[in-house]
């Protein structure tokens, strides 16, 4: 059993407290670490070590600064099979896909790498002679990054690899259900070279070292992962103090099926996107909407099928769902559940916590699906953030697409359908940030921007492609004007063409 610290500064120090608090594997119960229980103080100094090591890091060349992360992705690729272990085992997540969360910051680290010899600004002609116009991008200093747990190695690399190349230094407060894996990434950091002051870790709860960091005036940016309710009350205490925040919040995300659909190929994903990791993605599909034509051939399928996925500990092989997150969570699924019976849903398969043997021990919940739903019931509405997932049954494209869009988050939707014309007019009506033609609603890549709409984000977009430098930098235009006299713009131009 390890006891970890937080990093500050480049020193590995406890809470100012002393005080310390557990993480514990949602599969069975097993203790995987104990972290500084930190506050305020910790956040504070830690803002500060980032703000002294801000100066120097923004003037180190942009391609060493690449360098540095892709040294992070050669140890992280050395250590993939011993991270995505640790990941199972702490967050729950079946192996499989816990070493493709390990892969995507790998990805995510080559390609911010490559950026370090980019990170474009513009060059434009000037409409006055001898005078040069371009646009280059500022690093904004120190970035606080607040991340949750259901991608506890890729969403903080969607963050900080964009956050480093660009020239900013960062606070990190982790998810506390995963600080673990936190930290053995802050190793890595470390391993990798980065100068003392320029990552730095606390752990703790999010209302103590996540406010503590909002608050600081030295923050310039806070890039928060989590629940919409948790993410709002983050935007509003940023507001007082005016500071850029990037939010990547909720999903309630959809499939819609039409009558001219593959329908097998359709089952394959709504399974893949509906009960993978547990259905605790943001992308998850939460909703089926299935034209009438192909709804009850559809549903049969996918209940037998559902009703076969083998619960355990994401560690063997033999696991197809791991354990939901903790306790907590079991008990809000459940809720849900309960809240879809009284509302008119029919649970047509799981619909309770699973207990079996060792499942007992952990924290798993029955694979479940509600048919009958309506677009306007909560358990088509609502963030459930577990395996459970709502059949709606639509006329027509035009009311699967409404329907799709009637939520208050916009992530991702699929559609799933054999006549291209029909997936062309998804693509031009469909509101959400992603978009999916015959494939589940996960499974994003690095290269394009990820991040929704609504009650999803707040319009800055995270996760990969080159607009995340957006979130990242400020743009400071730069005029030079070499003609040694007086030229004005928009006035001197008139003479010119006269004189032309
Ligand atoms: P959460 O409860 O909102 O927590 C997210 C992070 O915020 C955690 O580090 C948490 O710390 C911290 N936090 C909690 N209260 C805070 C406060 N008052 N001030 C500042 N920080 C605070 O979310 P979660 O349960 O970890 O993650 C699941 C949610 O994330 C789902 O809604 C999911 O859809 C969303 N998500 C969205 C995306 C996306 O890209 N759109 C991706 C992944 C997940 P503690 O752990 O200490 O509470």
């Amino acid at each position: 059993m390890t006891e970890f610290k937080n990093f500050i500064g480049g020193k590995w120090v406890a809470a100012q407290s002393g005080k310390t608090f557990e993480s514990h594997n949602p599969a069975n119960g097993e203790l995987v670490g104990i972290l500084p229980l930190s506050d305020a103080s910790d956040a504070a100094d830690a803002v500060e070590q980032a703000a002294t090591a801000y100066d120097k890091w923004r003037k180190y060349p942009a391609p060493k600064r690449a360098e540095l992360i892709y040294r992070v992705s050669e140890i992280l690729r050395a250590r993939k099979q011993e991270m995505g272990e640790l990941l199972t085992r702490e967050m729950g997540k079946v192996l499989p896909e816990a070493l493709g969360d390990v892969q995507e910051a790998i990805d995510m680290a080559m390609y911010m790498a490559g950026e370090g010899r980019r990170l474009n600004g513009l060059l434009v002609p000037s409409e006055l002679p001898s005078k040069w116009a371009m646009a280059v991008r500022d690093p904004l200093g120190v970035v606080a990054a607040i991340t949750p747990w259901n991608f506890p190695i890729a969403i903080p690399a969607w963050k900080m690899f964009p956050a480093l190349v660009c020239g900013n230094t960062v606070v990190w407060k982790p998810a506390s259900d995963t600080p673990v894996l936190a930290e053995r990434m802050i190793q890595i950091y470390e391993e990798a070279g980065f100068p003392p002051g320029v990552v730095n870790l606390v752990t703790g709860p999010g209302g103590a070292v996540g406010d503590a960091f909002i608050a600081h005036p030295k923050v310039r940016l806070v890039t928060f992962t989590g629940s919409t309710d948790v993410g709002r009350d983050v935007s509003m205490q940023a507001a007082k103090y005016l500071k850029r925040v990037s939010l990547e919040m909720g999903g309630k995300n959809a499939i819609i099926v039409l009558d001219d659909a593959d329908i097998d190929l359709a089952i394959e994903g709504i399974l893949w996107s509906a009960f993978g990791t547990t259905g605790q993605r943001c992308t998850a599909c939460s909703r089926v909407i299935a034209q009438q034509g192909i709804k009850s051939e559809l549903l049969d399928k996918l209940a037998a099928r559902a009703a076969k996925l083998r619960l355990g500990d994401g560690l063997l092989a033999t696991t197809d769902v791991g354990p939901v997150i903790n306790k907590k969570a079991v008990e809000k699924i459940h809720e849900y559940t309960e809240i879809a019976k009284r509302e008119g849903a029919i649970v047509l398969v799981g619909g309770e916590p699973a207990t079996d043997g060792d499942l007992a021990k952990g924290s798993f919940y029955k694979p479940t699906i509600f048919d009958n739903v309506l677009p306007n019931m909560r358990v088509a509405q609502e963030e459930i953030f577990g395996p459970a997932l709502s059949v709606i049954k639509a006329g027509s494209i035009e009311d699967a697409i409404q329907i799709n869009n009637s939520t208050n988050f916009g992530l991702s939707t699929s559609v799933y359908t054999s006549n291209v014309n029909k997936a062309f007019e998804a693509m031009r009506d469909v509101t959400t940030g992603l978009l999916y033609i015959n494939a589940g609603t996960i499974g994003s890549e690095v290269q394009l921007p990820f991040g929704g709409t609504r009650g999803t984000g707040n319009g800055h977009r995270e996760g990969g492609g080159p607009v995340v430098l957006d979130t990242f930098t400020e743009w400071k235009t730069i005029y030079v004007d070499y003609s040694g006299r007086l030229q004005r713009a928009q006035i001197d131009t008139d003479a010119l063409a006269q004189k032309l």
